[in-house]
């Protein structure tokens, strides 16, 4: 799928965030919303991402800090209030498993690392940005949740899995509880999506046993879900849609 096959202007001078920007599929949405008129301000993540920045040219703007602190978070809303007069999308796509822990390996430690950056973060972020997303009068929220949401994960995910549970639930509590402020609130739930991510976490054997197990026959990519959330961006596409976790996954017919 090209890079450039949306370009409509729909989002022409739209304020949109996207955390986790640098790589994989924070950097193909935040790409595409960008070729597409938006000005994009990134979130690239930790600081030794500042490297990823490819988001060229005006009304782009990247900040890096860690998630999993509140710190960073409160660095990443700060930059943000300073550069948007108003949000009109926010996608929060930053996260990560930290590794695959089984439970009798399992600490307060990992516990709260996994739970502060895919959750924690997400609850902050979303409450320090609320005057903007208020400012827009027709914004929309993105959360990334992930099939591990509904399936539980495979072996050693259950923080990753459990975190990404509630996503789906916050999404879905957020939108009726933001509806009355012209905010939608909806999430993509991707399934095996190729990237850095399950370079890190998930082996050959079980990339190929997956792509064996999905219906269309194949992993994702994170181009596939760009046009899903470029749909749930926009508000002449999907105007009277809120509350919705669309799954990227091939068929697997989970979200
Ligand atoms: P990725 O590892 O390429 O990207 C993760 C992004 O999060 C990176 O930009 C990274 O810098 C950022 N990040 C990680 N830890 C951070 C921290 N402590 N502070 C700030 N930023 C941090 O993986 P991806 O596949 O592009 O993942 C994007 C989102 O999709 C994540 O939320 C992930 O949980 C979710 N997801 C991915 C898959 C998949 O199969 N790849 C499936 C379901 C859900």
């Amino acid at each position: 799928m090209s890079e450039h096959y949306f370009a409509k202007g729909l989002f022409s001078g739209k304020q949109v965030v996207v955390t986790g920007a640098g790589r994989g599929i924070g950097a193909a949405v935040a790409r595409a919303l960008q070729n597409d008129g938006a000005n994009i301000t990134a979130h690239l993540g930790r600081e030794e991402n500042r490297q990823h920045w490819t988001f060229n040219g005006d009304g782009a703007n990247a900040v890096c800090a860690d998630l999993a602190t509140l710190d960073g978070v409160d660095q990443t809303a700060d930059f943000i209030a300073s550069h948007c007069p108003a949000v009109d999308v926010l996608i929060h796509n930053a996260g990560t498993m930290l590794g695959r822990v089984p439970t009798e390996s399992m600490t307060a430690e990992h516990y709260a690392d996994v739970t502060n950056l895919n959750s924690r973060s997400v609850v902050l972020l979303t409450t320090k940005l609320l005057p903007l997303l208020k400012a827009s009068g027709a914004a929309s929220i993105i959360n990334v949740s992930s099939i591990s949401a509904a399936t539980g994960g495979s072996a050693g995910s259950s923080m990753y899995s459990a975190a990404k549970g509630f996503i789906s639930t916050y999404t879905r509590s957020l939108a009726t509880e933001l509806a009355p402020l012209g905010i939608r609130v909806n999430a993509i739930s991707p399934g095996t999506i190729d990237t850095d991510f399950h370079q890190r976490y998930s082996s050959a054997e079980k990339l190929k046993a997956t792509a064996a197990n999905t219906p269309l026959k194949r992993l994702g990519t994170s181009q596939d879900c760009v046009s899903a959330c470029l749909f749930l961006a926009s508000d002449e596409l999907s105007g009277f849609i809120t509350g919705q976790i669309i799954g990227i996954n091939g068929g697997m017919s989970y979200v």
